[in-house]
């Protein structure tokens, strides 16, 4: 393969996932048309639709394509039908983290854009958010409370008892505070790192090696906030903050709450970062931070964006090919000026144009140059 040419594994998924993808690979086609790079797509089974058609959520096929491919680009998985199989049966469960797990994605970014025409579908007052914001969520994702051993329901004389244990060894805080100051680099140069110091001895240790880390990236400037008082700055200020660095269960919460404040699910995209490459790249899945949106697949109405601004993220982590991934973002923010409404972020009052999901696309690609 030439420089610019990359392979990408596209695991489209269940619901909604199928109609966003398509959009998302005419929004890509559109890009590398106009910035010079070539996509070879695998496209896989993966979740509900793989159940039916290999008996296995994540059939051996996938994972073999995933693992020569340069990215995954994910829809998403899951829906009523396959709901009431064995939990480590279901799409989500057999699907998603056991990607997360074998690929080793220890880094979760979730950026939480609030375009300034879109504050109205903020719940937040408006005066708080007036003219948007952009927070980018950096979550560790496969450490910390939910993998800690033991972990366990135990029946003791007093009752059961449940444990769950929340381990971060030095070297884990240090590989995920990387990626944190590294984005924050190509941005604001502001980090907030979120923790439980006055409590947790774990937070005491991530905040003793963040501070270790700062020190090779004396260009951003860092903070420390516990997470009780970030859950209530973040609604109170979210303008101020520019990248946020969280623990597993502290970031998993906290990067909800940014989705919430920023409007609507359909516009939310999201990255999950493997080992750096060493030259600023990463093997990385990216994915909606929705769902599959049972509700409303199969109907030509979901917001495409979430996948659209996914795609993007690939470019910009896993390619390295930054004015491209400028591109989109750009063609996304000008859509939306321009008064282009997916049903999930539609009000009658303001000026703007209710579309389906290829009207919304064809908006963005309108917009790529
Ligand atoms: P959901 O995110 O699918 O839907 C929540 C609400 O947001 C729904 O009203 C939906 O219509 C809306 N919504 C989500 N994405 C949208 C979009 N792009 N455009 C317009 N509206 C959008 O969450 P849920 O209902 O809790 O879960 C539905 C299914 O998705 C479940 O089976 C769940 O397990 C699965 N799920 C999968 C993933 C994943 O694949 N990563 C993540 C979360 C949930």
């Amino acid at each position: 393969m030439s420089s610019n040419e990359f392979k990408i594994s596209v695991l489209a998924g269940d619901g909604i996932g199928p109609e966003v993808m398509l959009e998302a690979l005419r929004v890509l086609d559109s890009a590398s048309n106009k910035y010079n790079f070539k996509l070879r797509l695998d496209h896989q089974l993966v979740g509900g639709i793989a159940i039916d058609q290999k008996s296995h959520p994540l059939p051996e096929e996938t994972l073999n394509s995933c693992e020569t491919s340069d990215a995954i680009l994910f829809g998403s998985v899951g829906g009523p039908k396959w709901e009431t199989l064995p939990p480590d049966e279901q799409p989500e469960r057999g699907a998603l983290l056991p990607l997360r797990k074998h690929f080793g994605l220890f880094a979760n970014l979730r950026p939480s854009v609030c375009f300034p025409s879109l504050t109205g579908a903020s719940p937040i007052r408006t005066d708080i958010i007036e003219g948007g914001f952009d927070v980018l969520c950096v979550r560790e994702l496969t450490g910390g409370i939910y993998f800690g051993e033991p972990k366990s329901i135990n029946q003791t004389t007093d009752g059961r008892i449940a444990i769950d244990t929340m381990i971060y060894n030095e070297s884990e805080i240090d590989r995920i505070a990387r990626v944190a100051f590294n984005a924050a680099r190509g941005r604001s140069k502001k980090l907030t790192s979120i923790d439980k110091a006055n409590v947790l001895r774990n937070g005491i240790l991530w905040r003793e090696i963040v501070e270790n880390v700062s020190k090779d990236f004396p260009d951003v400037e860092l903070d420390h906030l516990y997470v009780d008082n970030a859950a209530m700055q973040l609604i109170r200020r979210p303008k101020e903050f520019d990248v946020l660095l969280a623990p597993n269960l502290f970031g998993d919460i906290l990067s909800d709450e940014m989705a919430m404040i920023a409007g609507s699910l359909g516009m939310l995209a999201s990255a999950s970062l493997g080992q750096s490459k060493g030259n600023g790249l990463y093997f990385g899945m990216y994915e909606p931070s929705g769902g599959s949106a049972p509700d409303i697949a199969g109907k030509g109405i979901a917001n495409p964006c979430a996948q659209i601004l996914s795609a993007s993220l690939m470019l910009r982590y896993s390619l390295g090919l930054t004015d491209a991934a400028d591109s989109i973002d750009n063609a996304v923010r000008s859509a939306i000026d321009k008064g282009y409404r997916t049903g999930d972020i539609f009000s009658s009052d303001a000026d703007t144009k209710q579309v389906n999901t290829v009207e919304m696309s064809d908006a963005i690609i309108d917009n790529i140059i």
